[in-house]
């Protein structure tokens, strides 16, 4: 059975103890061969009943790939040997990466030219480049890849940074002359028959340098590209095809891949006119495999687009100027197959066999078409010269990355699925740089959208989202499977709980959810407000600030049961906002609580600052944003009413002043008295008999002066509806914060409160968890294990770092 498996490149350590314990992993890795093998039956049987269910390169026919099994590859010899991959199945072709004499850059660096002699040049080569090969050999850089070296040595010196990201060839193209010869009508030059013309094969240097002399007496040669892009990173050109009046040439590039810049001088020759079809790509991979540049191109394609033929494509074009019809079967060929078969090399050859006749034809149409003058030649050219402009630019990894690829499917993910979306996207990412192979190989787009968006809980999901499942997939399928298991983690939006809530019951609605003040934030709604009940007395479960007390206070004696108290507490206020005068009963209850709470303890609760990074509250994706933004609404419109209100409290502060003075000396006498919590907490017991009996005789004056309070206790146990207190109060204020409207105070009574909350307990912890918060201490615990686990932190963490690309995969 294991050589079964390991031939189908599955898992197969069914004999290995260590990595395996019970029977039920080795039944498992049984299923998933069996799955991996009828898979393969499967794709097998749709390819021969000609429905190809994989973009995978197609093969000719008849053709038997030779027998290699490649295990690794990109690797330097020594270092890293744990992150090795054996990957068994490389579908029998051999890695043509195994051979390069340079190894592929798929570091998350800018690409650099890799040209470092410039021929043909007007302004010479800046001497960042050609000085590389020097650095090359310095030992300190031979163990970073090559642009990261490259880089490295930029930071050191500070300089090169224009010279390394721009086009070497920028300014001989900014002055390139369109030749004499292109500016009159052409003498079309037939082909030769394809079948009557020779074909050399060039795989070896002094091949390459003959042809580059031999192109470098020509006036004009046409050039086309085979490019394979499935089973690495950034792509592989396999061939170039090269054809003169007279001769074709094929290049094995993958061979001669370090030595094709020295068609540099044949290319970049601005006398010699370089003919392509549709040279976009062609130029970026002559430039990402080669350093190679082009000066004076024709791109066909752009003539054809001028010519309103119809259809732009090469075929076409043979067909009209050719009567070829041309066979694209290859055109997705896996070019890496050496020998290459007589019918791909028939192909390769055809792709520019006809191209010089195509080039002559489509000239003489364009002269024509502009009246005997070559003004739409020369437009054709200067299309063509923007082309050889471009610059290839690699693929970067940034934390926005998956971004771009989300928003380009229709689907609508929640908070779950868009972290597993994003988590999956850097896997693949990273991975493919690493194995050098495309992101398309290691896990497809759909793939990825089906297991994001699914968010299977077993390893088996996830196989099961992908059908064929990559091998990659299949041999990372842990590491998949905590990533899944992280997204799932992820807090919810409240929307999306509430979402999630409608779609399996209905919930059942509580009053108090109306009134809901800042703190509930997190997943879940009434239920998680009420796990703050531990905290206060058992006769209010599931109340914060009961209304009750104070309803008693009201003069219509009228109890609102079951009311919560938006509690304002503003630990993401910008400035302390004052009570107004005319809001609801409840509101203005709510706020009083709220400035009691607020100023008399505030020394006690955790700083303001420390809990919350500054750039969390405008992350649109944090918690922080959502609470700071309805935080800022609320505050809005209190503001506004405050206005209207510093008024009328100006004139009640007039009427006031002898009771000013009278709380000034009460405070600076309660300064001197400032306890601890727990003192205040024994001291409010104490008084809280007198106090309740204080309260419900509203109006009478005589308790509070005669009091012996602490500065904190000054504020908040005094039951007087009077304004002395308030004036009081706001002498407090003032010595303390000078900006602080003036208004009514209505205490509240924390003898009635629990002051656990407050006592050493609350400082355990320097950090403010909203989460924390709002779940109450089951949550936490539940939250903290998690983080063991997962290796992901729950409690809130600024948003960059949350984000960020996270190097720390496990290793395998
Ligand atoms: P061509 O210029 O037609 O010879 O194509 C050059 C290379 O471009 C091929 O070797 C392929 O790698 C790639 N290519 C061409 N056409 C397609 C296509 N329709 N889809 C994906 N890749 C293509
Ligand atoms: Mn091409
Ligand atoms: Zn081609």
């Amino acid at each position: 059975m294991t050589q079964i498996m390991q031939h189908h490149g599955c898992r197969s350590h069914m004999r290995d103890r260590n990595r395996l314990t019970g029977l039920e992993d080795r039944f498992d890795l049984v299923v998933d061969s069996n799955d991996a093998i009828l898979e393969k039956v499967g794709i097998l049987l749709d390819e021969a009943s000609g429905v190809s269910r994989t973009q995978q390169p197609v093969m000719p026919a008849g053709y038997q790939p030779p027998k290699i099994v490649v295990s690794s590859w990109n690797r330097r010899g020594g270092e890293r040997r744990d992150e090795t991959f054996h990957l068994l199945h490389a579908k029998n072709i051999q890695r043509p990466q195994l051979k390069f004499k340079e190894k592929v850059d798929n570091s998350n660096t800018p690409f650099v030219s890799k040209i470092f002699i410039k021929p043909n040049a007007v302004k010479p080569l800046p001497s960042y480049f050609a000085n590389k090969h020097i650095r090359k050999e310095r030992p300190e850089d031979l163990d970073v890849p090559a642009a990261l070296a490259d880089f490295i040595h930029q930071q050191r010196t500070q300089e090169h940074v224009d010279d390394m990201f721009s086009h070497p060839y920028q300014y001989e193209l900014d002055h390139l002359v369109m030749p004499e010869s292109l500016k009159c009508k052409p003498d079309v030059q037939m082909y030769k028959p394809l079948a009557e013309s020779t074909c050399q094969f060039i795989y070896t240097l002094d091949d390459l340098v003959a042809l580059n002399e031999k192109l470098a007496k020509v006036s004009e040669f046409a050039v086309d590209l085979e490019h394979h892009s499935y089973r690495s990173f950034l792509g592989i050109t396999c061939l170039m095809q090269i054809s003169t009046r007279e001769e074709d040439f094929i290049i094995d590039t993958l061979e001669l891949r370090s030595e094709m810049y020295i068609l540099n001088e044949t290319f970049t020759d601005p006398a010699i006119v370089k003919v392509f079809h549709g040279a976009d790509s062609d130029i970026e991979w002559l430039q990402k495999d080669f350093g190679l540049y082009v000066v004076s191109m024709f791109d066909t394609h752009h003539a054809a687009r001028c010519l309103n033929l119809g259809r732009n494509s090469l075929d076409h074009l043979l067909k009209v100027y050719c009567s070829v019809n041309s066979d694209k079967r290859y055109q997705l060929a896996d070019w890496r197959i050496r020998p290459l078969p007589d019918q791909m090399l028939k192909y390769a050859q055809a792709d520019t066999h006809y191209l010089l006749y195509v080039y002559d034809r489509v000239r003489a149409d364009l002269y024509d078409m502009g009246n005997g003058q070559p003004t739409l030649i020369q437009q054709v050219w200067d299309k063509s010269r923007d082309l050889s402009l471009k610059k290839y630019v690699k693929p970067i990894f940034t934390e926005d990355s998956y971004m771009e690829l989300y928003r380009k499917q229709k689907k609508s993910f929640n908070t779950q699925q868009l972290a597993a979306f994003r988590l999956l996207y850097a896997w693949r990412d990273k991975l493919g740089r690493e194995e050098d192979e495309s992101t398309g190989y290691i896990l497809p787009n759909h793939m990825m959208m089906k297991i994001a968006e699914e968010l299977p809980k077993e390893p088996q999901g996830i196989i099961a989202c992908c059908n064929p499942t990559p091998p990659l997939v299949r041999q990372q399928i842990n590491e998949l499977h905590q990533l899944i298991k992280q997204a799932r983690e992820t807090p919810l939006l409240k929307a999306e709980v509430l979402a999630e809530k409608r779609k399996s019951m209905t919930p059942k609605r509580k009053p108090q959810t109306i009134l809901f003040g800042p703190h509930d934030t997190s997943r879940s709604s009434e239920s998680d407000f009420l796990d703050l009940s531990s905290f206060e007395t058992p006769t209010k479960p599931g109340v914060l600030f009961s209304e009750e007390e104070d309803e008693s206070v009201n003069q219509e004696g009228k109890s609102l049961h079951g009311l919560i108290a938006s509690a304002k507490i503003s630990l993401f206020a910008e400035e302390a906002a004052a009570a107004p005068a005319h809001l609801t009963v409840a509101q203005q209850k709510a706020h009083s609580i709220m400035e009691s709470f607020e100023n008399p303890f505030r020394m006690y609760l955790p700083s303001k600052d420390i809990h919350i990074s500054k750039n969390a509250k405008y992350d649109p994706s944090s918690k922080i944003y959502e609470i700071h933004n309805r935080w800022k609404l609320q505050s809005i419109a209190q503001q506004q009413k405050e206005a209207q209100e510093k008024q009328q409290a100006k004139e009640q502060a007039k009427k006031a002043q002898e009771e000013r003075k009278k709380a000034k000396l009460s405070y600076q006498e309660s300064l001197q008295n400032v306890h601890t919590v727990r003192q205040q907490v024994a001291e409010a017991k104490q008084a809280g008999q007198k106090r309740e009996r204080a309260a419900s005789d509203a109006g009478e004056e005589s308790i509070k002066p005669k009091m012996k309070v602490s500065k904190t206790e000054s504020e908040t146990s005094v039951a007087d509806q009077s304004t002395k207190p308030a004036q009081k109060k706001k002498k407090q204020k003032k010595a303390q914060e000078p900006e602080v409207p003036e208004q009514d105070f209505k205490p509240f009574d924390y003898s009635q409160s629990n002051f656990k909350m407050f006592d050493g307990k609350s400082k355990e912890s320097s950090q403010f968890d909203p989460n924390r918060q709002a779940h109450g201490p089951k949550q936490k615990k539940k939250g903290q294990k998690k983080n063991a686990v997962g290796g992901r932190s729950m409690s809130y963490v600024p948003a960059k770092s949350d984000r960020g690309f996270r190097h720390n995969w496990p290793k395998r």
